[in-house]
């Protein structure tokens, strides 16, 4: 039987910083699930395809392979086999992304895959949905959260660190957005597991969450 870790929380909580720390120390393959359904997002970007077009991203999402392997411990996400890490990081991809993943046939699609990896191997996996709907049998689920203002600061320096302009208050506006469609779609809306610890690192850093994490393991 494989050992599963759940992470879910909204945009900017620190997940995959986490889950990467975690999946290193306990020797286990760090599953991004946000990264797949980013490059289903990076395919109606690429495609055309409106965002209120809800029939054609049904339809559509039939025809975008997204399978996933690692590269010296990084998850590479292939998109029809174009290796896309470097396309889903923007905000544009990310806003797209909020909206087709609340339609029923991507969800579908990425959870079964999701799913299948988490059987065939120990693994530490984050998203939104992960404890309440893709692994509900986990054996560890924290719902890892911060204020709005704290992770808006968090996707701004990561934005600059990585050279692109950007402005805080437009992050911060963004995330809230983001947050409040994920959290009220019909289809697995983002919330805390009744069965998940919460986890608030707003005041907390990288290694204290880290530790609490490990410590819900033993
Ligand atoms: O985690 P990340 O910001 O990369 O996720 C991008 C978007 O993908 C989220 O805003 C959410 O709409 C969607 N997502 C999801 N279910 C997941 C992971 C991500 O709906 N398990």
């Amino acid at each position: 039987m494989s050992y599963n870790i759940a992470i879910d929380g909204p945009a900017g909580a620190g997940k995959s910083t986490i889950a990467k720390r975690i999946a290193k120390e306990k020797k286990f393959i760090y599953v991004d699930t946000g990264a797949m359904y980013r490059a289903m997002g990076l395919y109606f970007l690429r495609s055309g395809i409106g965002k209120e077009d809800q029939q054609q991203i049904g339809e559509k999402c039939k025809e975008a392979d997204i399978t996933i392997s690692y590269v010296d411990g990084e998850q590479v996400v292939f998109l029809n086999g174009e290796n896309v890490n470097g396309f889903i990081r923007t905000e544009e991809v990310g806003n797209m992304t909020s909206v087709c993943s609340t339609n029923p046939e991507v969800r579908k699609k990425l959870v079964e895959l999701q799913q299948l990896l988490a059987k065939n191997a120990d693994v530490v996996m984050d998203g939104r949905d992960i404890g309440t709907c893709v692994l509900p049998d986990a054996d560890v689920k924290v719902y890892l959260t911060a204020s709005s203002r704290v992770r808006a600061m968090r996707r701004y320096e990561e934005l600059r660190a990585r050279g692109e302009s950007c402005d805080l208050a437009q992050i911060e506006k963004d995330i809230i957005e983001r947050d409040e469609r994920d959290m009220n779609r019909e289809i697995s809306p983002l919330r805390q597991a009744e069965d998940a610890v919460l986890v608030d690192s707003s005041e907390m850093d990288v290694d204290e969450v880290v530790e609490k994490i490990i410590s819900l393991c033993r």
